[in-house]
């Protein structure tokens, strides 16, 4: 769902059947997805972060003040992380305060949800420590690959070169049909980007 002034896709994911769901990337609007768990029945027993930017954290704080759900995040990101003042300050906004994250997501790393497996990869360029979440058929992309875009490099840390690479290497090489559900905007697949998207595709 997106929300906020930023227009953040946070996702809420629960396997079917399941009342353990993950929340990934809270935004600005934390309060809208408790609810949304709340009224589903689902118990958030977990926070992944695919990167540090304030779009994607602003509401770790509430989400893990609410379900004490542990913090997942990057080693890479965490320079950027820990500067959530700074960056709110950018946008005029009040500072949040930020809990620490409890554990550290590494390439290659799997992460169960319920009896579904997710694969972390480390997935620098748009930040250093952006990750992908990969399972059958998906991939949690964050702020890497867009339906017809790619991830801002003009941030601190970022690197257009290595987006292209850490794109072809990690996500172009999965199944053409694998969707991609992004930080931003509309899903797309894995095919689709690299026939066509302007700035990675074939
Ligand atoms: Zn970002
Ligand atoms: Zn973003």
């Amino acid at each position: 769902m997106e929300n906020g002034q930023f227009a953040e896709n946070c996702y809420l994911l629960a396997p079917g059947g399941s009342t353990d769901a993950v929340i990934l990337d809270p935004g600005e609007e934390p309060e809208r997805f408790l609810m949304e768990a709340r009224r589903r029945g689902w118990t958030i027993t977990a926070i992944w972060l695919t990167h540090a930017h304030i779009d994607h954290i602003l509401g770790v704080g509430r989400i893990q003040a609410a379900t004490q759900a542990p913090i997942h995040l990057h080693p890479a990101d965490r320079l950027i992380y820990d500067n959530l003042s700074n960056q709110a300050r950018l946008f005029g906004l009040e500072a949040p305060s930020a809990p620490k994250p409890d554990h550290v997501l590494t390439h290659g790393q799997r992460l169960m949800l319920g009896p579904i497996s997710f694969e972390v990869r480390h997935t620098p360029g748009h930040s250093p420590g952006s990750v992908c979440f990969v399972t059958d058929g998906i991939v949690l992309g964050g702020d890497v690959l867009f339906q017809g875009s790619v991830g801002r490099t003009d941030l601190p840390g970022g690197s257009f070169e290595t987006l292209a690479s850490s794109i072809h290497t990690q996500l172009f090489t999965l199944p053409d049909d694998t969707v991609v559900y992004p930080g931003h905007g509309r899903h797309t697949t894995i095919g689709a980007e690299r026939l066509t998207n302007p700035f990675v595709g074939e």
